[in-house]
């Protein structure tokens, strides 16, 4: 399509174009119901299908075995920072905390707030939270209920490439990773994603979690905020952001049948991050202030050497129709976002644009 720009947001962000056109060829008429899948009730059994068919494909995307369960919810990623603790300690319980920056340390706020024994025992704060703790020297301590971590630190542009091997759960916040790749969900109590970047349209957050851990869940929970009400009523306890399931459940088929599933879309995001900081570390007009075994695969963080260079490289790839390039706001520079549905086209557009600019700028 001529008159679309390439987006490179950190989310909401781009869509894949096949799920844009078949949301549009059956807006007015959803599966011959004579109604748009905006007007149908909640309660139908086509709004179930989809639902039950978006978990049904997660788990097969993600190998969950039958000890888990996907449940769809709102209140985004933040509610899910109160919800762990919620569900999965008692006050005063300990839990442990990865601080790697400024989403696990909203995760981190939220669950102090709750009156557990929380302790960080990794951060990477030291380095301006230029890479995450090396997976294999993480210790937790002895009875902690669960280790909380950001798989992929969207601001910051850091990403574990493994799990840690620790005793207990962990709890992986993967709202900027989810089913970009594939992964070993085993030592998971509990995964969550909020939309909208890999999966999903805002409005709709992902949560696998595994049952058995919710056998010691604090028998008070205000019903909506209990995982168990919601694996009962199928997510569809209360009026369910249907629309947003919707469009989450199309990009599901289509990274499982259009794409061939996780690890097929997995090396086409490293391509893409790949052919990015290759030619960022050659060029020096541009440099990647995080350590390379740290880097993310999803938001590429980079500086210019001033910040009206800063300035002037994201307007004008703006006017070029390079979309979005500009850091978090708490971070200034530049941030590439290269989430599922950005293209390898779109990389290899931005690669043409930011050389230009180096030759123009004559750094
Ligand atoms: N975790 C991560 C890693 C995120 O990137 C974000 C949002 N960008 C959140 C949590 C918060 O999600 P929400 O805005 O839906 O609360």
């Amino acid at each position: 399509m001529k008159d679309r720009v390439y987006n490179f947001y950190a989310g909401p962000g781009a869509l894949p174009l096949p799920v844009l056109e078949r949301v549009h060829s059956e807006f007015f008429n959803y599966n011959n119901t004579g109604m748009s899948v905006m007007e149908l009730s909640h309660r139908t059994d086509e709004i179930q299908h989809i639902i039950d068919d978006s978990g049904a494909r997660i788990k097969r995307m993600m190998n969950l075995s039958d000890e888990f369960e996907v449940i769809f919810l709102q209140g985004g990623g933040s509610l899910q920072f109160l919800m762990v603790p919620m569900n999965l300690s008692h006050p005063g319980d300990k839990i442990d905390y990865i601080d790697t920056g400024y989403w696990a340390e909203k995760a981190i706020k939220a669950a102090k707030s709750l009156g557990r024994d929380l302790e960080i025992i990794a951060a990477s704060g030291d380095r301006n939270h230029t890479y995450v703790p090396n997976s294999d020297s993480i210790q937790t301590r002895s009875e902690a209920k669960y280790l909380h971590l950001c798989t992929n630190n969207t601001v910051v542009g850091t990403q574990f490439h493994n799990f840690p091997k620790v005793p207990i759960p962990i709890v992986a916040d993967m709202s900027s990773d989810f089913l970009s790749k594939a992964i070993d969900p085993s030592p998971c109590a509990c995964i969550y994603a909020h939309a909208q970047k890999n999966v999903g349209l805002s409005g709709v957050t992902a949560v696998v979690i595994r049952k058995s851990i919710l056998e010691n869940s604090p028998d008070d929970l205000p019903e909506l905020l209990d995982y168990r009400t919601h694996i009962e009523r199928k997510s569809n306890y209360h009026t369910p952001p249907c629309f947003s399931i919707y469009v989450m459940w199309q990009i599901l088929r289509w990274i499982e049948e259009d794409i061939g599933g996780v690890e097929a879309m997995e090396k086409i995001n490293w391509q893409k991050s790949s052919a990015l900081y290759d030619f960022i570390d050659a060029t020096p007009l541009f440099d990647c202030p995080v350590e390379v075994e740290s880097r993310s695969r999803m938001n590429v963080v980079f500086r210019l050497p001033t910040k009206s260079l800063e300035e002037q490289f994201i307007q004008e790839a703006f006017e070029s129709g390079l979309v979005g390039v500009a850091g978090h706001r708490t971070q200034g520079g530049c941030r590439v976002s290269l989430y599922n549905a950005v293209t390898l086209d779109a990389v290899k557009n931005l690669i043409e644009f930011m050389d230009k600019f180096a030759q123009k700028t004559n750094y």
